[in-house]
């Protein structure tokens, strides 16, 4: 049988990381794979979860599965967190999940479940696991226009122009802040327009939110996924625990669908019980149970709260300071996007060959499509990069 398996090409990020670790260059930077890193470098456990892990260690006595859906501990802080009070706790139903593309592909195969021929919009550009796992569940996608690659931020006329082609029962995938890879979001006016013609046209409005605290605050970050909560009669959200509480290898996320009455969470919340049942029946629960003491630990959140904002800003200063550089180096206001842009990407609109340019005569590593991770930036290689765009012709 093997014989027959065709060779998969290789994750363009993960080969990336690879071709970094083999450059023998001592100046190197890494840019690439979407993880948080401190100006040092390193990708810390955060203070409340190592303190949460302790508590744990000392007081949890069994090993026994949890609930098919997840510790419910879990998802109701998770659901405070991502939605707040935009809807009545029972229109939600949830399910853990193995971290946000486990909850990704829990709600994509949902939506096949119920309607086979749905199809799925999706931002041009989008991550690319959203449409490598569409691809593998044989469904269907659609690409909207969302990057306007002169000016660097929402082509927002191009996406509304798009989106007027959807029609009742497919998905429309949104990036809840924080857009992978692009670093470009919209603003509640632009949420609004498209709340407005997502109900108008009777599609189902899917939100991915993974980096929730790395934009404007734990908070602002939520805005548009509790707005389009308390304005569509129904949702899916994807949720990711790996960045905002930095339990990447722990995988926690959370799958969240809201329905339009209690009645039907129930059912909904039945059948992602069966999804988590035929995929991998129960979810893990060490990152989980770390996220619902530290959000339900009043000295614990506190902390954990103040060390993301930390990193929230850390990554901002870094962003204005690289938009600074590149204003003083090129003379233009050309890159003043890169400020603008939150979270912990951005595309910065050089070529594939500028790219390859400044890896090659810079050891400056990004993703093909000019994303940059900014947390793989520190106050000392701001400057390096900087120069070395100008130098590429950026
Ligand atoms: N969605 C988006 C947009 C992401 O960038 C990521 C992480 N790269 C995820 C979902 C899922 O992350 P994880 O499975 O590690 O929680």
């Amino acid at each position: 049988m093997f014989e027959q398996l065709k060779e998969k090409p290789a994750d363009k990020i993960l080969a990336l990381g690879q071709a970094y670790r083999e450059d023998p260059r001592e100046t190197k930077i890494d840019l690439g794979v979407g993880v948080y890193k401190t100006p040092e470098g390193v990708t810390p456990i955060m203070r409340a979860v190592k303190a949460a892990e302790k508590q744990l260690w000392e007081i949890e006595s069994t090993k026994a599965y949890t609930a098919l859906a997840g510790d419910p501990a879990f998802t109701d802080a998770m659901v405070g967190l991502v939605l707040g009070d935009a809807v009545a706790r029972d229109q939600v139903s949830t399910i853990a999940t193995p971290g946000g593309t486990g909850a990704v592909r829990q709600a994509f195969e949902l939506v096949r479940m119920v309607n086979p021929g749905a199809r799925v919009f999706v931002s041009d550009p989008t991550w690319p696991n959203h449409l490598s796992i569409l691809a593998h569940l044989g469904m269907e996608v659609v690409n909207y226009r969302y990057f306007d690659s002169a000016t660097c931020a929402v082509d927002f006329a191009g996406m509304l122009t798009d989106l007027e082609g959807v029609r009742a029962g497919d998905v429309v995938l949104l990036h809840g802040c924080c857009h992978n890879p692009t670093g470009a979001n919209l603003n509640m006016t632009e949420w609004a327009a498209v709340v407005e013609l997502l109900n108008a046209k009777g599609a189902l409005p899917m939100i991915d939110i993974a980096y929730q605290g790395f934009g404007d605050g734990l908070e602002e970050d939520a805005r548009a996924v509790r707005f389009v909560a308390a304005n569509c009669p129904e949702m899916l959200i994807a949720a990711s625990c790996s960045k905002n509480f930095g339990i990447y290898r722990e995988r926690t996320g959370i799958l969240m669908a809201v329905a339009q009455d209690a009645t039907l969470g129930k059912i909904t919340q039945g059948n992602l019980a069966y999804l988590n049942r035929q995929n991998y029946s129960f979810p893990p629960d060490h990152g989980a149970r770390l996220v619902s003491m530290v959000l339900t630990d009043a000295d614990l959140r506190a902390d954990w709260q103040a060390e993301l904002e930390d990193v929230r800003l850390g990554m901002l200063k870094l962003r204005e300071q690289l938009a600074g550089e590149l204003q003083r180096l090129s003379g233009s206001d050309r890159f003043g996007f890169i400020a603008q842009h939150r979270g912990m990407f951005s595309r910065l609109g050089a070529t594939p060959e500028q790219v390859e340019r400044l890896r090659e005569d810079h050891a400056i590593y990004m993703i093909g499509d000019s994303r940059i991770n900014i947390a793989g930036l520190n106050s000392e290689t701001v400057p390096i990069l900087a120069r070395a765009m100008i130098d590429a012709g950026v």
